[in-house]
C-alpha cells in the first residue's frame, strides 16, 4: 500500500541548497524530510576539483556533497531517495507525490531543484565533459592559464564567460551560430574591445577532439552554417554557454517565474509567490549559480520556513525562542 509521510518541512533537492536547508531546518527542530531526486548531491557530483568552497582549498565535488549529506543527516534531516513527480501547492498542507508512490504532506516546502546547463548533444562534447569541456567558466577557467579557449554561445552568459576567461587564457574564440549576439550592448562593447577575444560568426561546433590517454582536449572543428566549410581551432578548454535551464518542472505553472523560468522570490528572501513555499539555489538564481550562494539561500529558506511555521501557530520553536525572534534579525515578516 502507498505510504503517506507527514512533515513540517519538505525539502526537494539534494544539492548545496537542499542539504544546507536540511542542516538549518534540523537545528530548528522542525524534523525536515529531504527528497534527493535523480541526482543525489546535485551538479557538483558531475565535476572534479572545486576550489572556491570556503574552507577547502581544493575538494572533489562528489566528496563535498557526501560530506554535506552526512552533515544534514547528523543534524536530524531524514533523507529519502525518491523523485518528486507531482507537487500540489493549491492548499495547505501541501502534497507531493514521489516516484516511489509515497505521498509527502508538508506544512512548508523548500524547493531546491537546481538548474541544468544546456548542452549541444554532441558525442565528442560528452566524451570530454570534465576533461576540457565545461559549462562553468567561474569553476573551471582557472585550469586554462596561458591556454587557448573556445566559448560557444551568443547570450549574456557566453559573453560574460568569454570576458572572464581572458583573465586566464592567451586567446578566447567565441563561436556563435549567427552574426549577431543576443547579449546586452554593454557586454558586446566590452567583448569587441577585448584584444584577447576573437568572434567566429555563423559557425556551429561540429566536434571536440583531443587525446585519449590522458583524456584531454586539443581543439575543435567549427562548421560555417551556410557554406559548410570547416575551421579548425586549437584549444585546451571548451566552454558551452548556450543557456541554463532551471529545473522548474514541478512548479512552472503555479509559481511566478522570470528570466527563462527561474522561480521569483521576494527581495532579500526565498519566499515564492505562494506563502509557505520557499525556493533556494540555482532554481531561483539566474546570476551567480554557485555552490556557496546556493548554500546561503538554503540557509535562508530554512530560517524563513521555520519563521513561517511559527507564525502559522505550528508547534515550532523559533531558534532562540519566539521572544527572541526579532533580535535574531531574520528579516521581513512572512505574510500568510
Ligand atoms: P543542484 O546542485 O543543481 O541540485 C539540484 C538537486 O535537485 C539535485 O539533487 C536533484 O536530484 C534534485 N532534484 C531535481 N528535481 C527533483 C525532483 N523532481 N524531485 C526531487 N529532487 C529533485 N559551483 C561552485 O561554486 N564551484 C565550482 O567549482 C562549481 N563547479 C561546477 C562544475 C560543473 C560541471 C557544474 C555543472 C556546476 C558547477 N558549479 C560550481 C555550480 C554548482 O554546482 C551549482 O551552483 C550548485 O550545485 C547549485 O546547487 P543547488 O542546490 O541549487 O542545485
Ligand atoms: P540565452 O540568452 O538563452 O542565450 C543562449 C545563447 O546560446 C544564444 O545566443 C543562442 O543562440 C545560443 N544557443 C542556444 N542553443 C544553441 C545551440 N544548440 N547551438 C548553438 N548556439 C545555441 O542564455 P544565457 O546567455 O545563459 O542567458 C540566460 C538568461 O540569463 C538571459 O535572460 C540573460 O539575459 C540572463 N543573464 C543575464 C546576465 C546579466 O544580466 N549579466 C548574465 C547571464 C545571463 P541565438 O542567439 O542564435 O538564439
Amino acid at each position: 500500500m502507498a505510504e503517506t509521510r507527514k512533515t513540517k518541512v519538505l525539502i526537494i533537492g539534494s544539492g548545496p541548497a537542499g542539504y544546507t536547508a536540511g542542516v538549518y531546518a534540523s537545528r530548528a527542530m522542525v524534523e525536515p524530510i529531504l527528497v534527493q531526486g535523480i541526482e543525489p548531491g546535485g551538479q557538483l557530483t558531475t565535476t572534479t576539483e572545486v576550489e572556491n568552497w570556503p574552507g577547502d582549498t581544493e575538494v572533489q565535488g562528489p566528496d563535498l556533497m557526501i560530506r554535506m549529506e552526512a552533515h544534514a543527516k547528523a543534524m536530524g534531516t531524514e533523507i529519502i531517495g525518491d523523485i518528486i513527480t507531482d507537487l500540489d501547492l493549491s492548499s495547505r498542507p501541501f502534497h507531493a507525490t514521489g516516484d516511489s508512490g509515497t505521498t509527502y504532506v508538508a506544512d512548508a516546502v523548500i524547493l531546491a531543484t537546481g538548474a541544468r546547463a544546456k548542452w549541444l548533444g554532441l558525442e565528442s562534447e560528452e566524451k570530454f565533459k570534465g576533461f576540457g569541456v565545461s559549462a562553468c567558466a567561474t569553476c573551471d577557467g582557472f585550469f586554462y592559464r596561458g591556454q587557448e579557449i573556445v566559448v560557444v554561445g551568443g547570450g549574456n552568459t557566453a559573453v560574460e564567460e568569454a570576458l572572464f576567461l581572458t583573465n586566464f587564457a592567451s586567446k578566447v574564440t567565441l563561436i556563435h551560430r549567427r552574426d549577431e549576439l543576443r547579449a546586452e550592448k554593454i557586454l558586446i562593447n566590452r567583448l569587441m574591445k577585448n584584444p584577447k577575444i576573437e568572434p567566429l560568426w555563423d559557425h556551429t561546433l561540429e566536434e571536440v577532439y583531443g587525446t585519449n590517454s590522458p583524456l584531454g582536449v586539443e581543439g575543435v572543428k567549427a562548421r560555417h552554417v551556410k557554406s559548410g566549410e570547416i575551421t579548425d581551432i586549437p584549444a585546451k578548454g571548451v566552454f558551452i554557454a548556450i543557456g541554463h535551464a532551471p529545473a522548474n518542472e514541478l512548479v512552472k505553472d503555479v509559481l511566478e517565474t522570470h528570466m527563462g523560468g527561474y522561480v521569483v522570490t521576494k527581495p532579500d528572501s526565498t519566499q515564492t509567490s505562494i506563502p509557505g513555499v520557499f525556493a533556494a539555489g540555482d532554481l531561483t538564481d539566474h546570476t551567480y549559480r554557485q555552490a556557496v550562494t546556493s548554500a546561503g539561500m538554503g540557509c535562508m529558506a530554512a530560517l524563513e520556513a521555520e519563521r513561517f511555521l511559527a507564525e502559522q501557530g505550528e508547534d515550532v520553536e523559533v531558534a532562540g525562542g519566539k521572544d527572541h525572534a526579532e533580535p535574531l534579525g531574520y528579516g521581513a515578516k512572512v505574510e500568510a
